[in-house]
């Protein structure tokens, strides 16, 4: 088994809750870009100009931080369904969308859906939807943690009601009640690895030994709370140890994702395989990673 060369995507991880030394980490494990999805940050953000710069942060500075250690960095833009009950926030927070939707390296409207499956949310995944057909972009669902099973069916239900074509939509956080269900019907399926709970890396294990590598992806939605930004990489290994083939792994852990989300032309195998070398003399906005450190440069140390 050689695993030396292994690239693999994180489709799905909230960097801006990471610290550097995840990044380092990840790029040693073979992680060449990941996906930052717009999500919430724990508690209901209370204005609108919050959402302005958090929005702001994916595509700059967050994009920045992660070109530092030689990881290609994109994002979603979307209002997360938590927030999206929040009826005069959610309004304002529409209306500045588009303008963040059409910047460079976002890949997909995003992160969105249903969490307790309320008319508030219902209204403004519509919405959503809508906008993604309007931009053109792939979309990115947010399976309920609760309820997983209803919500999923009705998250497809309404995309189909909405005329969205399922090649180019991501279900995640799937588990083994709903993956049947959304592959049959056309979509992406995206499991998110949870250390030590829900779904973990023996059960993705399975699932792929029994679904096959077609049109399924690994993610670790790694954030603020208990997880693991090593989820792909450790699932990648642990897929070959236990037998899976390696054109397996490389669907499920990196290709699947460059094929879904290269929907919106904004995310391209050439980026990480012709890389501006790392240079961490670089500056955004004045400001570096670096607090006294030698600035790393070059591309060796990123080589696998
Ligand atoms: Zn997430």
């Amino acid at each position: 088994m050689d695993d030396t060369h292994l690239m693999l995507i994180d489709p799905h991880i909230h960097m801006v809750s990471r610290t550097t030394d995840d990044y380092e980490a990840m790029a040693a494990a073979g992680i060449v870009a990941v996906i930052e999805p717009s999500f919430w940050q724990g508690q209901p953000r209370t204005e609108a100009g919050t959402f302005k710069d958090y929005f702001s942060s994916l595509i700059g500075w967050e994009r920045f931080r992660a070109s530092q250690f030689g990881i290609r960095h994109y994002c979603t833009i979307g209002l997360n369904a938590k927030e999206a009950n929040n009826e005069p926030l959610a309004e304002q927070v529409m209306d500045m969308l588009p303008l963040f939707a059409t910047k460079e390296g976002v890949v997909a409207i995003g992160e969105i859906g249903y969490d307790d499956q309320t008319p508030l949310e219902d209204k403004y995944f519509r919405l959503q939807l809508e906008l993604a057909k309007e931009l053109n972009l792939p979309v990115q669902i947010h399976t309920p943690h609760r309820d997983k099973k209803k919500g999923t069916l009705r998250s497809m239900d309404v995309c189909e009601e909405h005329g969205l074509d399922p090649t180019r939509v991501i279900i995640d956080h799937n588990n083994e009640e709903t993956v049947q269900e959304v592959l049959n019907r056309g979509y992406w399926a995206a499991f998110t690895i949870y250390p030590k709970t829900k779904m973990g890396n023996e059960r993705m294990v399975e699932i792929v030994k029994k679904y096959g590598h077609t049109r399924i992806m690994i993610d670790s939605s790694a954030d603020w709370g208990v997880s693991d930004p090593l989820a792909v990489p450790k699932t990648a290994r642990l897929m070959l140890q236990r037998g899976i083939s390696m054109e397996s792994v490389k669907m499920t852990c990196y290709q699947n994702a460059l094929t879904a989300y290269g929907q919106s032309g904004q995310i391209k195998e050439e980026h990480w395989l012709n890389p501006a070398e790392v240079d961490q003399t670089r500056l955004f906005e004045g400001n570096s990673v670096l607090r006294g450190q030698t600035p790393r440069t070059g591309k060796s140390e990123i080589i696998r």
